[in-house]
């Protein structure tokens, strides 16, 4: 049975074969598994070059960093803004490495454009934001769209179907946990959405582990868990100083835990 009928350019039905999104160079989807990594807020040059390098040095191919923080309080830190988007990217330039990073508010896309941002997050908080998803559907630009707090899969489809209905098809579906009853961790991460998505769709998964455990030493579990149920990648949070983030440093991982949770995730990945 099919989850809804509404949607026709993201459905399996419109394209049999996996879409591939192709980021400089670098593939979301088919045959291999990517893993984004990185911190969850850029907060300076130095953490971004250590950070860097340390995606670089576990393997990964992709890096986040949010300049744009969506946060529960308005007197939370806010994000560096454009500072943010020119420290990331110098960071990921010179280890080559393309860049994911979020987009809250239409006003900044031609800004998000002019820095030459990889590949567009749309945040939870943003899944059903039409306008947002209509302007990113006017790009090429690959985006990742995020699942929203509490949204069913259906609401998560036509979300992408706003975004393929404007030309652009380039959209990676990311898993990041479901609010529930349960307070043991911080979202309930919905492993069946993933081969639900994969039958009715064509698109990349990708799977947040760290939004969904909320925890540091739950990332592995879940990401291990993801893989097995066939993601196309992961987008995992790594701080150079978890300790020290200015956001989200419960459940940051170290350098050194994030290449260790790659050599484990290895035999789990055909390509990593
Ligand atoms: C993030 O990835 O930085 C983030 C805020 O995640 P989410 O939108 O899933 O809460
Ligand atoms: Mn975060």
């Amino acid at each position: 049975m099919r989850v809804m009928k509404e949607y026709r350019i993201v459905s399996r039905e419109a394209q049999p074969t996996d879409t591939v999104v192709r980021v400089r160079g670098v593939p979301i989807g088919g045959e291999t598994v990517q893993i984004i990594a990185g911190p969850c807020s850029v907060e300076t040059p130095e953490q971004m070059a250590l950070s860097a390098a340390a995606v670089a040095d576990a393997g990964c191919r992709l890096m986040r960093g949010g300049a744009f923080k969506p946060r529960s309080s308005p007197y939370s830190f806010q994000g560096l803004g454009v500072e943010g988007l020119d420290y990331l990217q110098q960071a990921a330039h010179q280890y080559g490495l393309p860049v994911v990073t979020e987009l809250m508010d239409v006003r900044m896309l031609d800004t998000f454009l002019e820095h030459d941002v990889d590949v567009i997050q749309i945040g939870a908080r943003n899944m059903q934001n039409f306008d947002l998803l209509k302007e990113v559907g006017r790009i090429n630009k690959p985006v990742i769209l995020k699942r929203g707090l509490a949204a069913t899969i259906s609401e998560w489809l036509m979300a992408a179907e706003y975004i393929a209905a404007g030309g652009n098809h380039n959209i990676i579906f990311c898993e990041r946990g479901v609010r529930s009853f349960e307070t043991a961790y911080r979202n309930m991460l919905d492993v069946t959405a993933i081969p639900v998505l994969k039958k009715e769709s064509h698109l990349p998964v990708i799977v947040d582990p760290s939004h969904a455990g909320g925890k540091a030493w739950l990332v592995p579990a879940l990401a291990k868990a993801a893989l097995a149920a066939g993601a196309d990648g992961l987008m995992v949070e790594m701080h150079p100083n978890p300790c020290e983030a200015w956001c989200d440093a419960d459940q940051a991982l170290t350098p050194a835990e994030l290449k260790a949770l790659i050599g484990e995730l290895r035999p789990l990945a055909q390509a990593l």
